[in-house]
């Protein structure tokens, strides 16, 4: 390279003038404005890729058991949503409301969000929780009945 004004070079060169880049393109420093944030503890990542996501395997672990230990909770988070759903429903039905005030229903512990199927019938809204069907308004759940799951049991 002879006397080339710095102010010509392409940035790739000017970062291997300046030891960001090594010959093998891999593991540079990276220029300080670029600094990414590691993903679990937030520091600075001042080698490597620039789309380094973690400063060390540490935090990378951290990270991946943290992301799936959320997931799994929100799982069983669910699934005992539905369960507990289901008992009151199966109360309920046992002894013969088909109709409670929403205010009642949360307080025995109900979730709304939580149900096994959903579908707008007649402009209402009508929700499954396995083999119960019931409606919700605003105010109450009414209609509730047993009836063929939506899903195909012979599946
Ligand atoms: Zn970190």
């Amino acid at each position: 390279m002879g006397r080339v004004s710095l102010f010509c070079l392409p940035l790739y060169e000017i970062r291997v003038i300046f030891g960001f880049i090594n010959d093998k393109g891999m593991d540079y420093k990276i220029p300080q404005e670029e600094w990414p944030e590691c993903l679990e503890c937030g520091k600075e990542i001042r080698y490597g890729r620039p789309d380094k996501k973690f400063c060390s395997e540490d935090c990378k672990n951290k990270y991946h058991n943290n992301k799936h230990k959320y997931s799994r909770n929100l799982h069983y988070r669910v699934l005992n949503g539905i369960e507990r759903n289901y008992e009151i429903l199966n109360r309920l039905y046992r002894s013969h409301v088909e109709s409670i005030d929403i205010g009642d229903l949360l307080a025995l512990g109900f979730r709304l969000e939580y149900s096994t199927g959903y579908r707008k019938s007649h402009r209402h809204d009508e929700f499954h929780c396995f083999e119960f069907k019931y409606y919700i308004t605003r105010n109450r759940l009414f209609g509730l009945q047993k009836v063929e799951p939506l899903l195909d049991p012979s599946i």
